[in-house]
């Protein structure tokens, strides 16, 4: 079972879907994540895609489709796979569509989390990201417990390079010419759950998992 985590930067994406993992035993699988990954072990994908990610826009279609395919392919599903930041263009939305059929793969609903740009833009502005293992924080609303350093294994927080402000407000611009029509796009295919993602996380989560509870059964359903 295939789950999609849609919204804008800052909307909460990674955070919904670290908990899904941990609670519902859900595999996050997070585009992003993985491209960093590369940069950091400089690999040439690593090396081809660091430009677009550092000025805030998107890595092009076929270079990001063939990162998932890879991820895909290693075969751990857990209880579901939850897509955090693909698809972000119609065009990858067509692509993933593709590769569900081929692996008889069934999506099953997409989670939208709607937050205003006052919030999204709050949130990016304070975040701050350990690089050693990927853990959120926000300077006032998720602080850590000893100041500039992870909680979990103790590395210093750092700002993302395309969460400094110029980054932020190109990346705004971005989800909302290639990746808000997506909400048009599922909302036609029935597959579409809107989420209130203005509230803190916990609320968000709960959201979330009504929601999942609900497509779960449909999905079940159709077999
Ligand atoms: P994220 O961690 O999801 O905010 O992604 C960070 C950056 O990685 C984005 O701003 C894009 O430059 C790139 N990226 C991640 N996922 C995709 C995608 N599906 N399509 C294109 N670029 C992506």
């Amino acid at each position: 079972m295939i789950w999609i985590l849609l919204g804008a930067p800052g909307a909460g994406k990674g955070t919904q879907a670290k908990r899904l993992q941990g609670d519902l035993g859900f595999v996050q699988i997070s585009t992003g994540e993985l491209l960093r990954e590369a940069m950091k072990a400089g690999t040439e994908l690593g090396k081809n895609v660091e430009g677009y990610i550092r000025r805030g826009e998107l890595v092009p279609d076929n270079l990001v489709a063939e990162v998932l395919q890879e991820r895909l392919a290693q075969g751990d599903t857990g209880n579901g796979v939850i897509l955090d930041g693909f698809p972000r263009t119609v065009r990858q939305a067509q692509m993933l569509e593709e590769i569900l059929a081929r692996h008889h793969w069934r999506l099953c609903g997409v989670l939208y989390l709607d937050a205003s740009e006052e919030v999204v833009l709050h949130r990016l502005g304070g975040r701050r990201t350990c690089p050693q293992c990927g853990a959120n924080y926000h300077v006032v609303t998720m602080p850590p417990k000893v100041d500039g350093r992870c909680d979990r294994c103790g590395a210093e927080l750092v700002l993302r390079p395309d969460d400094a402000l110029d980054a932020i407000h190109k990346r705004l611009e971005v989800y909302r010419e290639q990746t808000e029509p997506l909400v048009a796009f599922y909302s036609q295919r029935g597959m579409l759950e809107r989420i209130d993602a203005g509230g803190d996380a916990e609320e968000v989560y709960r959201a979330v998992k009504t929601a999942i509870s609900r497509r779960w059964q449909q999905c079940l359903a159709n077999g």
